[in-house]
């Protein structure tokens, strides 16, 4: 069998509840029969591959985040920091001490490179964590975003260090991103060499696959369309769009009960329209 080595295919979809993870987790199934596959979680602020697989996830390491210190003695209380930083996470009034919010830092170093008294430092955060599984040969790598840290897409760059390493190790990698098109999808996406958008035949379906194509154009990847439930709304909303933007469906999936009974129970679900993904990534 011919190796398609290293990989990179994102499933990603504008809208939430299109059956992404669905997809994504019975891909990654149907591949790793024959091949090494790494299912990535980058959804990161609701991660549940792991129940779909039925993966016990094992601790791999912590995410953090760089945040200031300050050290009072240097402090002459100008307040310059709390006027620097953009995120409101510094409260600093002349003649008082700076009052910090760790959760409103995202660490971008302006207060430290701005004191003149060289009164701030850098410490660390814990905003996350990554695991990792392996179950019906799949290798999963879940990222998790600690409760109220606001930043998800530090734990998505933490997780595309890991698949930069680890790429060579497997014949896919399969990156499962979040909804939507802010920073950490753009994070999860940017390292993918192809790229499936999920979507269902609906008015909202088809807006929010709209904006995802435009997302993907701008980044010059590479988008296919799967439409999942195929058969409950009007189809023609996605076609439209699919040849407005110059892309295809490559596969369509019904709405089954199986497959709604199959997930309910935490099991991988099985597909023959799983395969035309495959073929496309095959020839592309
Ligand atoms: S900029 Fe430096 S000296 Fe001024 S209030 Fe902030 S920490 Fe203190
Ligand atoms: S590192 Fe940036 S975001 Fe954090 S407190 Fe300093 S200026 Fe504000």
């Amino acid at each position: 069998m011919k190796n398609f080595s290293s990989k990179i295919i994102g499933i990603t979809g504008g809208k939430g509840g299109t059956g992404k993870t669905t997809v994504a987790t019975a891909l990654a199934y149907e591949l790793a029969k024959k091949h090494r596959v790494l299912l990535v979680d980058a959804d990161v602020d609701c991660p549940n591959d792991h129940l779909l697989l039925d993966i016990k996830q094992k601790f791999y390491k912590k995410v953090e985040q760089r945040i200031p210190v300050w050290d009072f003695e240097k402090c002459i209380k100008c307040g310059l920091c709390g006027i620097v930083c953009k995120t409101n996470a510094i409260v600093a009034i002349k003649d008082k001490d700076p009052i910090f919010v760790p959760a409103q830092c995202n660490g971008c170093g302006a207060c430290v490179l701005k004191c003149s008294e060289k009164a701030i430092g850098w410490s660390k955060k814990e905003i996350g964590k990554i695991y990792t599984g392996l179950n019906h040969n799949i290798n999963l790598l879940t990222g998790e975003l600690k409760i109220n840290e606001p930043i998800s897409e530090f734990i998505v760059n933490s997780l595309n260090k890991i698949i930069k390493k680890k790429k060579n190790d497997y014949d896919y990698t399969i990156i499962d991103t979040a909804a939507g098109t802010h920073c950490p999808v753009i994070a999860a996406l940017e390292i993918c060499d192809t790229v499936f958008a999920v979507t269902e035949p609906t008015p909202l379906g088809g807006h929010d696959l709209e904006l995802i194509l435009q997302l993907l154009i701008k980044m010059q990847i590479k988008i296919d369309i799967i439409l999942n439930r195929s058969d409950i709304g009007d189809k023609k909303i996605i076609k439209i769009l699919a040849k407005k933007y110059q892309t295809k469906i490559i596969a369509e999936i019904p709405y089954s009960k199986n497959i709604i009974l199959k997930c309910a129970k935490g099991k991988p679900v099985e597909d023959e329209n799983i395969n035309e993904i495959i073929n496309r990534i095959n020839h592309s």
